[in-house]
């Protein structure tokens, strides 16, 4: 059985790409079949897996619209074979035009219908909004979303809205919506907001927040512009140990792979 999950939180800047490319890869580099799916316009999963956002067409704005197949949109990752439905800027203009479409908030949801059997993992990249763009999404994500918090000031501003978008997509879009987990993101271990931030999130979510701790690390940060997540880039930096364990932790919570 797939396995969909949507990374979304609306504020920026939290890790959310960050996340799904290295997950995915280190799931994929486990055997599974991934797809990362990136349903932002600023496009950057797409850039980060070396691809030229402005050189992609179709994308998955065609997609959504109906202009074009999963086959002939999806592209795969040389160096990691990921999968990856990618985004370009054009795909702004779908938050508009998505509006007066029929079944508006499922488009993602029935293009995943043609393409989830042949991927173990589906992992959706969300824009930093509660728009349209998410709401399809939280539609799609039939095995819950994963909320990345980054540990600073202010880290839990911004999650009532989520949840409370969460609960009314649970509501009327998708009854099997869950929390699959929150990531706290870009721990500084210097200092004490870090530890006090991670304390906070782990007492309002008790059992939801993933042991795995992602650590501030310059090298994920660098990995994007040579196009390569960091199980390529730097397989020994913290960054990278810290996704590694975070896509076991994800993986030991799930069963997949029957045979
Ligand atoms: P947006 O909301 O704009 O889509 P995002 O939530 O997807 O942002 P990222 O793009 O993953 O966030 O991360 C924001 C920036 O922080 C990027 O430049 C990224 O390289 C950097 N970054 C992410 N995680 C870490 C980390 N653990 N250590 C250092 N830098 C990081
Ligand atoms: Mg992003």
């Amino acid at each position: 059985m797939t396995k969909i999950y949507a990374i979304a939180m609306q504020k920026g800047g939290v890790g959310k790409t960050t996340s799904v490319v290295n997950v995915g890869a280190y799931l994929t580099a486990q055997g599974y079949r991934v797809l990362v799916i990136d349903l932002d316009p600023q496009a950057n999963a797409t850039s980060n897996f070396g691809f030229n956002k402005h050189e992609i067409d179709p994308s998955i704005y065609d997609l959504l619209l109906e202009q074009a197949s999963g086959e002939e949109v999806i592209v795969e990752h040389d160096e990691t074979n990921v999968n990856l439905l990618p985004s370009c800027p054009a795909l702004a203009g779908a938050e508009v035009e998505l509006v007066n479409l029929m079944a508006r908030e499922y488009r993602l949801n029935r293009v995943l219908t043609t393409v989830e059997d042949s991927y173990d993992y589906i992992l959706i990249d969300c824009p930093p909004s509660l728009g349209l763009l998410t709401i399809n999404a939280l539609a799609a994500a039939k095995d819950g979303v994963i909320i990345p918090v980054q540990c600073e000031y202010l880290a839990l501003e911004g999650l009532t809205q989520l949840l409370e978008t969460i609960q009314l997509v649970q509501r009327h879009l998708n009854p099997q919506l869950k929390i699959r987990g929150l990531i706290m993101t870009m721990y500084d271990s210097r200092t004490n907001l870090s530890r006090q931030v991670v304390e906070e999130v782990r007492t309002h979510f008790p059992g939801k927040v993933f042991r795995t701790i992602i650590p501030r690390n310059v090298r994920l940060s660098e990995a994007p512009s040579y196009g390569q997540p960091i199980n390529l880039y730097a397989p020994t930096s913290p960054g990278a140990i810290a996704y590694k364990l975070l896509a076991s932790e994800i993986l030991s919570g799930d069963v997949v792979k029957s045979g």
